[in-house]
């Protein structure tokens, strides 16, 4: 996880914003690869290990125990990004550096030719498919059911076709900032309350931010 995530970062349990407390270990560079973030209004602490900030509460072992059991999580029909990046950038309206663009489940896929097209921008993966790495331009966070960052801190929200629940929508408009928008990786998605639908078609909807 980049150092500088740790600002944009909420606790996931239901109460008032607050900056979480990071205990860094080990760095690389800067990325924190191991460490402790604690939550300073119900002192929940949670466990970055080998880069990953896991949320879910058991503290280790998360990711491996969904990938033992796989046929729990419904399976991307697309193995690889359906979209190319190109066209994931002009409908996001991404342009210029800087700031932070959020992908949740398998639309972490795109995290590194959207930062081809565009440096400065940093990533920020959402219980990312097993096999997406971290890298210098992506932090990978674990949290089931939610974006564990506080409300509008996104510069735009790709959300996965294996996360298209209304409480993922929910979350996606939560933290994008207004007059930003989201790209839904799926077909005939309600928009959730809050955003406008600006188009869709060829598997996506886009909508923005009120
Ligand atoms: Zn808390």
């Amino acid at each position: 996880m980049h150092i500088e995530l740790t600002e944009m970062l909420r606790c996931p349990e239901p109460h008032g914003e607050a900056f979480l407390v990071m205990s860094t270990g080990q760095m690389l560079g800067r990325m924190v690869r191991s460490g402790i973030l604690g939550c300073p209004i119900c002192r929940r602490e949670f466990p970055i290990v080998k880069g990953i900030v896991n949320f879910s509460g058991t503290g280790k072992g998360e990711r491996g125990k969904v990938d033992d059991e796989g046929a729990t999580i419904p399976l991307s029909p697309f193995p690889f990004p359906a979209v190319d990046p190109q066209t994931l950038q002009a409908l996001l309206g991404l342009s210029g550096p800087g700031g932070y663009v959020v992908l949740v489940g398998a639309a972490t896929r795109h995290a590194v030719g959207l930062a081809g097209l565009m440096g400065g921008i940093h990533f920020i993966g959402i219980d990312a498919p097993a096999d997406v790495e971290e890298l210098p331009v992506l932090s990978l966070l674990v949290c089931p059911g939610m974006i564990p960052l506080r409300q509008t801190v996104a510069r735009g929200v790709v959300v996965g076709s294996d996360r298209l629940g209304p409480d993922w929508l929910a979350e996606a408009r939560r933290v994008v900032l207004p007059g930003r928008r989201v790209v839904i990786e799926g077909e005939d998605v309600p928009v959730p309350i809050g955003l406008t639908r600006l188009a869709a078609g060829d598997g996506l909807v886009v909508g923005e931010r009120r």
